[in-house]
């Protein structure tokens, strides 16, 4: 059986973020063989199903989820490509993801088309007895990466010496590992997502004066920016940096420290994209995620979750025009669900999360196929101190939301 206790991390280079970008706007699957070719290294994976068609994966994926019937659930995140979203029983966000796993009671094996925090969540929210498994195991997220538990551990000391009693609450986005959710549940903090970072915030300042907010800069600074925190009250830690670059004072001073990560999908946008949008459709809506920048938020008429813009879209009036900045598979699919309306991605050139890519459908076949011969591969399971530590921070979250 292939497991995964810790997590295997393939980081992004500059080279696979680009890899995957193209001018034409099309992202159809092809052999992964061919995906290969562009010089990225996913897992290992039998030969025979490097040069599979489309078609052929797609026939495949399908009979083996027949014959599995009701022991296997496949959850799929939106930014998941059409070749797998298509066999998803439930899409979501992660919020959305996390809590459909911890209602889930009948499936023996959950199939997660996401990315490595996401199957975590899922292995600490499902009973002992359900198998969690991620179809390609360096399926991580780069944002996530960004907060080693080394690092992440030496911050809190640092700061805890720093400040005694003085009040520090850790929170940690939902793009996180489960070491760093653990670190919030001992410590008496809470996870967010992006649908309920301004309820969590609010929660975490009536219990304590200042927050240490993981790993992503930006949703931080937009949730406490709206929340009227000042962004002279914010300081940003550099985990490469003593103390994090900071003084002493800043940081008795600051109400929010947000770690120094970022989201490399969400910060691609930029207020150039947002002016020509709006040069070129004057009575264009611009809809992005809080995961981008400050300047990006504070420009566009609207911003929010994913779940958020996903609704607000299906929502509005026909012949409406809608400039949007969040990942390229879930903008092109809104498109093709609302055509009564012009849906387009703020960047023209079309660039998928590059960890979501990995979850080529040929990985989703080989892990069917497996459980259909009786094999367990892929198997996320987090070690049972992190995982009750952790339940401990998501379970606050959840009975918030
Ligand atoms: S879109 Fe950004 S935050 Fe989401 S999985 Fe991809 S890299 Fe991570």
């Amino acid at each position: 059986m292939i497991t995964d206790k810790k997590p295997t991390i393939i980081p992004i280079t500059e080279l696979e973020q680009s890899a995957f970008c193209r001018s034409d706007e099309t992202l159809d699957v092809k052999p992964l063989a061919q995906e290969f070719a562009a010089s990225v290294r996913w897992q290992d994976i039998p030969v025979e199903y490097l040069h599979m068609e489309g078609s052929e994966l797609t026939e495949r994926i399908g009979k083996a989820r027949r014959i599995l019937g009701n022991n296997l659930v496949i959850l799929g995140h939106h930014y998941q490509r059409e070749e797998v979203i298509q066999f998803a029983d439930v899409r979501g966000d992660s919020f959305k993801l996390a809590e459909h796993a911890a209602s889930l009671s009948d499936a023996e094996f959950v199939v997660f088309c996401g990315v490595h925090f996401m199957a975590e969540t899922a292995d600490i929210l499902t009973s002992p007895s359900q198998n969690i498994i991620l179809p390609n195991l360096t399926a991580g997220c780069s944002m996530a990466d960004m907060a080693s538990t080394e690092d992440v551990l030496d911050c809190w000391d640092d700061l805890n010496t720093l400040l005694g009693d003085d009040g520090i609450m850790p929170i940690t986005y939902m793009n996180s590992t489960a070491d760093i959710k653990a670190l919030c549940g001992r410590n008496n903090g809470i996870v967010c997502t992006s649908s309920n970072a301004q309820r969590v915030m609010d929660w975490a300042f009536q219990r304590s004066k200042r927050i240490l907010f993981l790993p992503d800069q930006h949703l931080g600074r937009n949730t406490a920016l709206k929340m009227g925190v000042k962004l002279e009250d914010m300081v940003v830690w550099n985990p490469f940096k003593i103390l994090g670059g900071n003084t002493e004072d800043s940081i008795k001073n600051a109400k929010v420290i947000l770690w120094q990560g970022h989201c490399s999908v969400h910060t691609r946008f930029n207020l150039n994209q947002i002016n020509k949008a709006r040069e070129t459709y004057p009575d264009v809506n611009v809809i992005v995620h809080p995961e981008c920048t400050m300047e990006v938020v504070q420009s566009a008429d609207f911003n929010g979750s994913t779940e958020y813009i996903i609704k607000t879209i299906n929502e509005a009036n026909s012949g409406s025009n809608w400039a949007v900045g969040t990942e390229i598979s879930l903008v092109n699919r809104l498109a093709k669900e609302n055509p009564d309306k012009l849906v387009f991605c703020l960047d023209s050139v079309v660039c998928p999360c590059s960890t979501m890519y990995r979850i080529h459908p040929a990985y989703l076949l080989w892990v069917l196929e497996q459980l259909v011969d009786g094999n367990v591969i892929n198997q996320i399971q987090v070690d049972g101190n992190t995982a009750a530590q952790s339940r401990i921070a998501l379970e606050r979250m959840l009975t918030l939301a």
